[in-house]
This record gives structure tokens, C-alpha cells and sequence, in this order.
């Protein structure tokens, strides 16, 4: 199987200052036409850095893609290392010059000699042409291996990758078909979804299960490669079907499916009406219902009852029952939803009370202390939740898992 190394030109991008897009969008396409990348290096403006890290990168992989570097400043050393990498003279390609001359004239600027400099490439390489800049890439075969720079600028470089390098890897002998299948998990943490699928987790297992987490979200992505592509879609899917199953109601979609998304599209299937009441999420819930298209089908009202008086004049719930138990208790996380179920005449209705933080939590009530209430037809059902992180986490979380807990009660 083919594989790429990816490295990293700048200090921009060393230091931080620029997040490195450039390496997560070049993986990304290249696994989309089977090959994986094995390598990410992340160099500075320096010669013998950018050589270094061409011997590793080259090393352990048959395609290098290098990124940014290529400008006409001094700082712009990339094409100089990649001569010294490659062994060979920098040469001066007339055409480029010209089409250099010709870009600036046709802006009525006369081309600054800095500029010149572009026109070099190590001799026996290809330029690639660059139609939204000045700065060509660099494409050098070299012992079976294929070294390619492309500009750090985002457009340019995805323009180049598009016309000039994806076409030519494409050509490759030995390249595998890959098929990705993504499953979305909510109710579990990443360890105990990881136990429950066992040995299928292994590293260097084919298909290869990748498990990423945000916001109590589970990600799966399952990569199957085989020879051709039907293969690598049949291993996938059966994959899917098999971690489906190990996995039962904590699997809540695919693909790029939300919780909100796949609660919003039951709701609508069975012609139902949601109601919500929040206080500690002060919104966030109503925030996600909403974002998604077409919501007014199912979501009907939503109050955010952040104080006790508001609770009261607006939802109804007893002072006493305030009085007694407090606004974060289970017993009033009950009551908003039934109020609100009540209010809003409708099919369903959740009702949310905590603490997000970072001040405000005690002993019996820490912060992250959620109490969540789902009222239905089939009485209210309420749980109570502990987070951690900080208040952001805290009140999405508490929004997820409200989502969740309606799904599962529409047996989703
Ligand atoms: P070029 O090779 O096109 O001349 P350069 O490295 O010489 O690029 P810079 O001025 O360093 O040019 O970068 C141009 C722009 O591209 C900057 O806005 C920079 O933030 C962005 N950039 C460079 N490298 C990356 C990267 N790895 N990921 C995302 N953006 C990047
Ligand atoms: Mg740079």
C-alpha cells in the first residue's frame, strides 16, 4: 500500500500562529483515495530543518507533500532545500519567468527581482502551475518515491492539489480503494464504548475503527482498504452492521448526523410536539433544536426560567416546592417539564436545572450537577447527571443528554 508523509513549512505555523489546516485537509484527501498519511512534520523557515525533515518524512513513506515556503521573500527557503534534498542545481525556467512577467504587466506593475527567485526549480523536477498566485510547486520523482511542495496559501494549495498532484497519485501502481463508514454514539464514554467493542479497536486492524469524542459525542469512523473498491464497501458495511449491533441503543446515527437532527426527524415521522423549559442551559437546547432546518414542524415553545421568580410567574412551579428542595433538585427539573408539557398542550416536554459554574456549586450540589426531567404521556422520567470540564462543556452536555434521553424514549 501506498503511504504519505506530510511536512509543515513555517514559523507561522510552528509558533501557533497559524493552525495547520494545510496538513489536516492534504490527509484527508489523500485517505479519500487510499492512501494514508504516516507522518505529520511541522518545520521553520530554515534549510537544513526543511532537509531533515524531507529524510524523515521520505523515510517511512512513498509520497511527500511539503506546504508553504515557496514565496519570494528570504524567509522562503523550500525550493533551495529541496534542490539540496534532491542533490541538484536550482535552474532557471524561462517560461516561468515570462508567465511571471506577463502576471505582474497584466496588473501594470513591473515584476520586483525578488520575485525571480520563483522562476528556479531543482533541475529534473516539474513546476506545477499556479493559476491563483506566483509561486509555482515543485513535483520531483526520486528512487520511486514522489516529492511534491505546494504553496502554504490554503487556496493555492488545494488548487494545485486538485489539478496537478491528485491526478498523477491517482496513476499509481499499488494504490488500495478505501470505503469509510461513521457511526455517532451518545450514553457512554470512550473507554467503556472502547471495552465493549474489544479486540475489533486494534491498531493496524483492517477495517481500522478510529474513535474520536466531543461533547459526549462518540465518533466512529470505520476505514476499510481492499484491492478494489466493492470489496472495501462490503468490509465496511459489514463492519457497521456488526458494531451496531455490539453497541445497541448507544449508536443515535451516522455520518454527520446530530442528536438534535435525528430527535427532530422522529418527532416529525410521528407528527409529535416538543416542549422545553431550561434554566442552567439558559438556551442552549432551544439553540440546538433550532439550528436545524425545519424545526417549527416540531418544536413548539420554549421558555428559559433563570431565576425563581421566573420559574414561577412564567412556568408555574410552587414557591414552596422551591423553597423546600431548591431550583436544582430533581423535584423541580420534574415539575418545569410537566409545566411545560402542560402550557404548550404538548406531546413532550424537558425540563432542565443545574449548576454550570465555575462558582455557585456546594457539598450536596457541586458544580455540573444537572437534574434533567422528560415528561411524556407515559409520566416524566428524570435523571440526574454529573459533569465536569467547564461551563461551556457543562451546559451542552446537559442539552445532549436532555436530546438523548427523548430519543431514547422515542425508541430511536
Ligand atoms: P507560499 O508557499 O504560497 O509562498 P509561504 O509559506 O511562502 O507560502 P506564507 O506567507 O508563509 O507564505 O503563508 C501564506 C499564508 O498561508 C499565510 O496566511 C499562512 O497563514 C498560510 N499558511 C501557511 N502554511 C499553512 C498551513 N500549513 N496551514 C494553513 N495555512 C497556512
Ligand atoms: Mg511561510
Amino acid at each position: 500500500m501506498k503511504k504519505a508523509s506530510i511536512v509543515s513549512i513555517g514559523n507561522e505555523v510552528l509558533s501557533g500562529r497559524t493552525v495547520d489546516t494545510n496538513a489536516a485537509y492534504l490527509s484527508k484527501q489523500l485517505l479519500s483515495i487510499g492512501i494514508p498519511v504516516v507522518g505529520f512534520y511541522t518545520v521553520p523557515d530554515e534549510t537544513d530543518a526543511i532537509v531533515r525533515a524531507l529524510k524523515l518524512a521520505a523515510a517511512d513513506a512513498d509520497i511527500v507533500l511539503a506546504t508553504g515556503g515557496l514565496g519570494p521573500t528570504d524567509d522562503d527557503l523550500t525550493r533551495q532545500a529541496f534542490s539540496e534534498f534532491l542533490g541538484v542545481e536550482l535552474q532557471l525556467h524561462d517560461e516561468l519567468l515570462r508567465k511571471m512577467e506577463d502576471f505582474f504587466a497584466g496588473r501594470n506593475l513591473k515584476m520586483p527581482e525578488k520575485n525571480k527567485i520563483q522562476a528556479y526549480i531543482p533541475a529534473g523536477a516539474k513546476a506545477l502551475p499556479n493559476n491563483f498566485g506566483t509561486a509555482p510547486g515543485i513535483m520531483a520523482k526520486v528512487k520511486e518515491k514522489l516529492l511534491v511542495a505546494l504553496p502554504g496559501v490554503p487556496s493555492e494549495m488545494k488548487q494545485m492539489l486538485e489539478e496537478s498532484v491528485l491526478p498523477e497519485l491517482r496513476q499509481l501502481p499499488g494504490r488500495q480503494a478505501v470505503a469509510v463508514r461513521k457511526l455517532r454514539c451518545f450514553g457512554a464514554g470512550e473507554s467503556t464504548i472502547a471495552e465493549l467493542l474489544g479486540p475489533v479497536m486494534q491498531r493496524g486492524r483492517n477495517p481500522l475503527i478510529n474513535c474520536t469524542v466531543k461533547y459526549g459525542v462518540i465518533n466512529l469512523d470505520i476505514i476499510a482498504t481492499a484491492e478494489n473498491t466493492n470489496k472495501a464497501r462490503q468490509m465496511a458495511d459489514n463492519d457497521e452492521k456488526s458494531l451496531r449491533k455490539t453497541l445497541g441503543e448507544l449508536v443515535f446515527g451516522a455520518a454527520e448526523q446530530t442528536l438534535a437532527e435525528v430527535v427532530g426527524q422522529e418527532l416529525a415521522r410521528q407528527k409529535k410536539t416538543l416542549a422545553i423549559a431550561e434554566s442552567c442551559t439558559g438556551g442552549t437546547l432551544a439553540g440546538l433544536l433550532t439550528d436545524i432546518p425545519g424545526a417549527s414542524r416540531y418544536f413548539t415553545y420554549g421558555w428559559v426560567t433563570y431565576g425563581n421568580d421566573a420559574k414561577i410567574s412564567e412556568l408555574g412551579i410552587p414557591a414552596d416546592l422551591l423553597d423546600k428542595h431548591g431550583a436544582v433538585s430533581e423535584q423541580v427539573a420534574d415539575a418545569m417539564a410537566r409545566a411545560a408539557r402542560k402550557k404548550a398542550a404538548a406531546d413532550f416536554a424537558i425540563g432542565i436545572t443545574g449548576i454550570a459554574g465555575p462558582t455557585g456549586g456546594n457539598e450536596q450540589k457541586p458544580v455540573g450537577l444537572v437534574h434533567i426531567s422528560v415528561d411524556s404521556n407515559n409520566g416524566c422520567k428524570t435523571k440526574r447527571c454529573l459533569f465536569s470540564h467547564d461551563r461551556k462543556h457543562i451546559r451542552l452536555r446537559a442539552a445532549q443528554t436532555a436530546l438523548n434521553m427523548l430519543r431514547l424514549i422515542l425508541e430511536i
